[in-house]
């Protein structure tokens, strides 16, 4: 069935067999037991609930994983995940990732005794360098935020599998509509559902997703023991969102193609950070493992009074952190989703004052681009 299709109509399941079309909520903390040793297939909503479960196998299915769970927040997935591993285990991860995760492993998580290497992962030369027998693990984003690195998926998975080490994609920029990690080889995929998922700016939401029956098992226990679970009426909401997933991105897509050549034409603009852009160092990996480009752009400005003045003049595009909803955002890397960064690292790594970040929403492309060349071309200077 086409992916497309799948969206709409999801995993079947029998949760519900009033006929109705859209999925119940079943706002019920616990469920009656038919006797001693008997169970509906549902006892209390830490470990299961229909409509989350509906979701879950939703998800599953549009990843081509076995099983997917589903937390409260992105945060949430990578948390637990993190359960998988004991102290002194060694994990390596892009040195590019969301400006969150970064703070999780280094602020949380190297506190309980886990250790990192934040590298190059689209250098996979840079990658086999770091393995060492503590190694556990690879943990990727691809494309990564804010600077659209690219990682070689499949190659990576080769390598993974190679030396023993679980592959782990952050997909949330690309979603399974463009990419889908485990068919590559990935061995967890994990999700802000907040973003495209989601699609509307309006829920919070996470997930990971596996095709490893083993995996399935200790992150099942991980989740109910830990109970970090989204609710139902959340679970409901990412359901309706998931319908028009493929809508949304190709036309966004479509927007930020558009849009992402219009900077290019722009002065005041040095440089533009699209995958989709036949001129992105990844491009042809990029076409090579995904159906598509997704509608994430950064682009850097001559100066930070010119990026000042946008996020303050802009009308339509909204100021505000995230990313993936109908609502276009632009948001300031370096002093928003990676301010926790060291400063050193944020500017090695081309997240410095001129940089903004694009999330391409639903709007008519030439409103945005009409609210761009407002904010863009205005002379009197900002006040600092
Ligand atoms: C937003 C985001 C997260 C964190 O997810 P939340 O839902 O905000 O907790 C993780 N990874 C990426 C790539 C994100 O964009």
């Amino acid at each position: 069935m086409d992916i497309t299709t799948l969206c709409i109509h999801g995993a079947k399941n029998n949760t519900h067999n009033t006929g109705a079309v859209s999925v119940p909520i079943y706002q019920s903390a616990t469920f009656a037991h038919l006797g001693v040793g008997k169970s509906t297939g549902y006892d209390y909503s830490r470990v299961q609930n229909p409509t989350r479960e509906y979701l879950e196998q939703t998800i599953a299915a549009l990843e081509n994983g076995i099983d997917a769970l589903a937390f409260p927040t992105g945060m949430a997935a990578i948390t637990a995940l993190m359960e998988l591993f004991s102290i002194g285990d060694h994990i390596i991860v892009s040195d590019d990732l969301y400006g969150g995760t970064l703070r999780l492993f280094e602020n949380i998580n190297k506190k309980n005794g886990l250790k990192f290497s934040a590298i190059d992962t689209s250098n996979i030369e840079e990658v086999k360098k770091h393995i060492n027998p503590e190694t556990k693990a690879i943990y990727i984003e691809t494309p990564t935020n804010p600077t659209m690195v690219v990682t070689d998926i499949a190659a990576m998975a080769e390598l993974a599998k190679a030396n023993n080490l679980i592959l782990i994609v952050d997909n949330t920029f690309l979603t399974p509509y463009y990419q889908q990690p485990l068919n590559l080889g990935a061995d967890i995929v994990l999700h802000s559902g907040t973003k495209y998922l989601c699609g509307h700016n309006d829920t919070l939401a996470g997930f990971l997703v596996t095709n490893s029956k083993e995996l399935s098992e200790k992150l099942r226990y991980i989740y109910k023991t830990t109970g970090s679970c989204l609710s139902p009426f959340d679970s409901w909401l990412l359901i309706r969102g998931i319908k028009t997933l493929a809508v949304r991105m190709d036309k966004q897509q479509e927007n930020a193609m558009k849009i992402a050549g219009w900077l290019t034409t722009q002065e005041k603009v040095k440089k533009v950070y699209y995958i989709g852009l036949p001129t992105h160092k990844d491009y042809e990996v990029s076409k090579r493992q995904g159906k598509g480009f997704g509608s994430m752009i950064s682009f850097e400005v001559d100066t930070e009074e010119t990026a000042r003045n946008l996020l303050e003049r802009l009308n339509l595009i909204l100021f505000a952190e995230s990313l993936g909803g109908v609502e276009s955002l632009i948001t300031y890397p370096i002093y928003q989703t990676h301010a926790d960064i060291p400063l050193e690292d944020r500017l090695a790594r081309g997240i410095n004052e001129k940089l903004l970040r694009l999330s391409v929403g639903l709007e008519n492309a030439d409103d945005l681009i009409t609210d761009l060349a407002q904010a863009l071309s205005k002379e009197e200077s900002y006040e600092i």
